[in-house]
This record gives C-alpha cells, structure tokens and sequence, in this order.
C-alpha cells in the first residue's frame, strides 16, 4: 500500500504523495475496465503533471482549458471568468503523455492525433463531483484540445443565483405563469443561455400545470422536474409534429419547444395557443432582447403577426464579472461621470473599480527597489471573482405590438419599450455598477462586445 510521506523541507519526498488528491473515474465498459485505465494512466510518467493541471484548473476556477499542441510542445491555457489566461507550457513529452491520459480517461484513442474526438470522464476532488468533457482535433500545427469542467450537479438553481433583481423575478415568473401566451429565452453564444433556460423553467409553476417538452433526441437539454420530455428523431426525417399531435389530445397546459423551426409546428401551435389556451415557451440565439423578437419573428415571417399576438414577453442576459468583493477599490465619481450614466446626482457616493496589481517588473519604487505589493488571496489579482448576468426583460404589450407592426425596426421598437418602463443592458448594467456588482470598464468590455 502507499503511505503519504510526511512533507519535509528540502527532502526528497516522493511526487506520489504530494499530489492533489483527485479520483478518477473513467469512461469504461465495466468496473474492470475502470481499473484497467487507472492503472495504465497511473504507470505513465506524465500521470502527476496530468493531476496537477486538472487540480490547478479547478482551484482556479477554470471552466475551460485549452491545449495548443506544436512541434515544440502544448500552449495551456485556463479560462476564467469567461477570460482566457495563459498558463506556464508544457514540453511536448510531458504535453502529449498528459494528453494521453485524459484520452484514456475518456475512452479516446490516444494514437490517433488527427481526427476529431470527443468523450468525458468524472472526477471527484475536494468533495465535489465534476464531468470533465475533452474534444480534440487535429490542426495544421499539431493539435487542439479543449477540456471543458462541469460540476455534475448544477451550482447554480435560482434566479437569484443568476444575479436578478427581485422585482425582475416577480415580472418574469408572472409572465411564465400567464395563460394564451408564449414566452421567449434569448441570449448569445457564450451568455449562459442554457443555464438561464434551465433555470427559467424552474420558475414556471410546473407543479399547476402540466408541462411537456419537445425536442430532438439528439438535443442536449437538461432534464426538469415535472416536465415530461417527447422526442422525435430528425434524423430519421422525424419533426416535432410527430408527437406533437398525439400530445395536444391529451390538453397538455404549457408546452415546451427548445428549437422552433418548423413552420407547420408553429402555425399549429400559434393556433392552439389563443384557441385553447395553451402556453408556449421557446428559445432563440440573439443579442439582446427585442433581437430575440426580431428574430424569432423574421424566421417565421408568415406567422409573424400570430406570433407577435401571443408572443407575452423575452428575456435577454449578458455576463459580466463580478468585482472581487475583497480587493474593489472605491472611488468617488465625477458629477459629469454621474450625469454621463443617468444617475441622479447624490443618489450613489462611491463607485468602485477593479485592483490589478502592475506586473512583477514594474513593483519597484522611484529608484528602482522592489516594492511588495499585496496580490489579493481571493481573486489572485485578477480584480474579479465570478460572474453575474444582466438581464433584459422585454414584456410585450398591445403598443409593442403595434410599434413592431408600423415600423419594424429594432431601434424604434426599443424606444417605444423604453417609454414602457424597459431597461436595456446599458440601464441595467449602470444599476449593477451602482450597487459595486460590477466596474464600468466590465460593463463597457461586455457591452462593446456583442458576443
Ligand atoms: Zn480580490
């Protein structure tokens, strides 16, 4: 049996047991075969570097990381917060043993360097249980890898959780539970759209009305309480109606389409949504809210009126960071920077930025001593530590409806929902820079950047 070795300083104690204490499990046929993959893994030289970067990815908070092989070796680097950051290489022995490794895990073949392959295997550390999801392919210089982190039961379960406001929970939950009506999830790649719609749902009185999902078997969607899951095959030609028409026999309450887009599907659906009184929840890929509705809407352009007519309302979020709450620096800001952002004067005192420590070369005083800078314990200097969503809740009125139809324009349309009492991400990003959620410099990097 191995004994952990006591640390002693300077000693040579064995790499076995100063190594994070990860468990493996394996994609395997069988406990044997797990075993078997242990085992292989733990006889090649690179198995503690491999524990090592997957701890380290972990500790830091990385939900991602990527490694970029070349002749010389593997680019790693970790994505933090939605930031990639680059980590110390690896030398192409230790890069591609490393490498084998998490193949193995995830029943990959590790000899093949070229074609594209994707697997997962679990890992239990520090108590917590993780899915670690790798893809690689092959590229003109070597090889891409992405290592994609997981908790195996989700951290976050509530819209709070999320970063809501709770008058903005109110809206929304009464918009999920209203009758005739349908409701639309939108966000871009990237901005936790599938987090959001898993956690919407949730919001949804499940336990009143009787849900259904409908979707392709091939989808990924997660799997809800109180929510009964059809699916149809569309790769065996198979569309949603194949159980589509079953199901509305039975008088199901709300019905749940994570993909809309056959037009036979949503004429029905339009139909039985304002005839029936059935409820309708779908989602689409957009940048912000109206967006969503113009996009929904120009796809299906033949039913757009009937859509827009039971369409109650679309949610919208981006992520930003959220400032360390251990190292922000407050500030007191301009009465011109105030007015800049529409806060009434004397309604904030303090605003707060980010503390990123200068680069080691540049911690020196006026005659070039070093000077000791204190990085942060939480955040790492990073100035960040998690990230929250701002959201837009557009909830679709009969004078939205007919802004939409005079001048279909997502700026006019905007205006007019402004005048209602919409808060676009600017507005609603300046109330989190307000409370100290979030900088200014976040909030303007992530709205600048529509992706
Ligand atoms: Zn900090």
């Amino acid at each position: 049996m191995l004994r952990r070795k006591k640390k002693k300083s300077g000693g040579s104690a064995s790499v076995e047991a100063e190594l994070p204490a990860i468990d493996f499990k394996p994609k395997a046929e069988d406990k044997q075969a797990e075993q078997g993959v242990l085992i292989a893994c733990r006889g090649l030289e690179q198995f503690p570097a491999a524990v090592i970067l997957l701890a380290q990815a972990v500790d830091t908070r990385a939900d991602q990381v990527l490694m970029d092989f070349s002749q010389q070796g593997a680019a790693v680097r970790f994505r933090v917060d939605g930031m990639w950051e680059a980590m110390p290489p690896m030398d192409r022995a230790t890069g591609d043993g490393t490498l084998a490794i998490y193949k193995r895990l995830a029943g990959l073949n590790p000899q093949d360097r070229r074609n594209r392959q994707k697997g997962s295997f679990g890992i239990k550390y520090k108590g917590v249980d993780w899915i670690s999801k790798v893809a690689s392919q092959g590229i003109p210089t070597g090889e891409r890898v992405l290592l994609r982190l997981e908790t195996k039961k989700p951290v976050l379960n509530t819209l709070a959780d999320l970063g809501m406001r709770e008058k903005m929970q109110t809206q929304l939950k009464a918009l999920l539970n209203s009758e005739d009506a349908m409701f639309l999830f939108s966000g871009a790649p990237g901005h936790a759209l599938p987090t959001t719609w898993r956690i919407g749902l949730e919001s949804a009185d499940r336990f009143v009305r009787d849900f259904h999902s409908i979707q392709d078997v091939s989808a990924d969607e997660p799997e809800l309480i109180n929510i009964t899951q059809h699916t149809y095959d569309s790769s065996a030609g198979e569309t949603p109606m194949t159980v589509l028409k079953s199901l509305l026999l039975k008088q199901p309450d709300a019905l749940v389409f994570p993909e809309l887009k056959d037009p036979e599907v949503v004429g029905l659906m339009c139909g039985e949504v304002s005839e029936e009184h059935r409820y309708m929840i779908t989602k689409v890929q957009a940048a912000s809210a109206v967006e969503g509705l113009f996009k929904l809407l120009g796809t299906h352009k033949k039913q757009a009126k009937e859509l827009l007519k039971i369409c109650c309302g679309v949610l919208n979020q981006r992520l930003v960071r959220r400032l360390c709450p251990d190292c922000r620096v407050p500030f007191q800001p301009s009465p011109q920077l105030l007015q800049k952002l529409g806060i009434p004067a004397g309604r904030v005192k303090q605003l707060y930025q980010p503390f990123i420590p200068p680069p080691p070369e540049q911690r020196v005083d006026e005659n070039g001593k070093p000077i000791e800078i204190e990085i942060c314990a939480k955040c790492n200097g990073r100035g960040y530590y998690g990230r929250a969503a701002l959201f837009e809740l557009l909830v679709i009125d009969d004078e939205i409806r007919k802004a939409v139809l005079s001048k279909p324009d997502p700026a006019h349309v905007t205006a007019v929902a402004k005048q209602r009492g919409f808060l676009t991400f600017q507005e609603e990003g300046v109330l989190a820079v307000a409370t100290g959620m979030t900088s200014l410099q976040e909030l303007q990097r992530v709205l600048s950047n529509k992706k």
